[in-house]
């Protein structure tokens, strides 16, 4: 069985790194329309022509999820989507004795509340257009904590439980919400640290003792994008090796 986007507008955020630009291009090959969307429109403009050119359809605009106005726009301006995926998302790694409100605050305004307006837009346009599939990008760390993310782990927990509430609200409009929990995925931004002998004995405790690749996540992602999760809502799907059943 191919899991095929054919015919359907995407929205990725954050798409201009790591995984939000990988996502583009798996949904991209999949046959949707995709939508790349952040801060940074040079570099999404750069990942859609790029897109472009290898015969996929992809556009780029800029967006700031923290930035009400700016999701607004964006909305008001779109065709409805049919999938989107909120995966705009900052670390904010600090122990909690060493995290000042301001920087609690603004791993929350991105990681919650930005999940929370882009979702709630969405689901206003999808709604009047028979439903879609919304995937909230959360973590392990909303489901376990380790040391040092105090912000982060709290508000990918959150994501959790909004994924979860939202899910039970817009079944009734065909609106699915789901979850992808991804582990320790190895980009260019985490090389270093999982290179030294700290990020080695992470991967240690991971039981198939590997880091997840960009790949890894393909499958579950248009799985929850398609029409093959048709029943699945307010689930949440863990993609990382066995981490969340490691040994305590
Ligand atoms: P990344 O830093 O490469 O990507 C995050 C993206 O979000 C960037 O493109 C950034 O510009 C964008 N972004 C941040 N604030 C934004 C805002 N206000 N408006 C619009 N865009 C904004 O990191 P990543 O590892 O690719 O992370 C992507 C998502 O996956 C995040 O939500 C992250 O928490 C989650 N995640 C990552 C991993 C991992 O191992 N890499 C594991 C679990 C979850």
């Amino acid at each position: 069985m191919e899991l095929r986007l054919d015919g359907k507008r995407a929205l990725v955020t954050g798409a201009s790194s790591g995984l939000g630009q990988h996502f583009a291009g798996v949904m991209a090959k999949a046959g949707a329309a995709v939508t790349l969307a952040a801060r940074r429109l040079e570099r999404v403009e750069e990942h859609a022509e790029a897109l472009g050119k290898r015969g996929y359809t992809a556009e780029a605009v800029k967006l700031d999820v923290t930035d009400s106005e700016s999701v607004s726009r964006l909305f008001a301006t779109a065709t409805p989507f049919d999938i989107v995926v909120n995966n705009a998302g900052i670390a904010g790694a600090s122990p909690a004795l060493e995290t000042s409100s301001e920087d609690f605050d603004a791993v929350l305004d991105t990681n919650l509340s930005g999940v929370f307006s882009v979702a709630r837009e969405a689901a206003a346009g999808m709604k009047d257009c028979g439903g879609g599939s919304i995937i909230n990008i959360a973590s392990i760390l909303g489901l376990r904590v380790s040391g040092g993310v105090v912000a982060y782990a709290a508000s990918k927990a959150a994501v959790v439980q909004l994924t979860k509430a939202l899910a039970l609200e817009w079944a009734r409009y065909g609106i699915r919400v789901n979850a992808l929990c991804p582990g320790y995925i190895e980009t260019p931004i985490n090389a270093d640290f999982f290179a030294s002998d700290a990020g080695q004995a992470l991967i240690k405790r991971i039981p198939q003792r590997r880091l997840g690749q960009l790949a890894d996540l393909d499958a579950p992602l248009l799985l929850l994008a398609s029409d093959h999760s048709a029943f699945m809502t307010g689930s949440l799907l863990a993609v990382d090796g066995g981490h969340l059943v490691s040994g305590l």
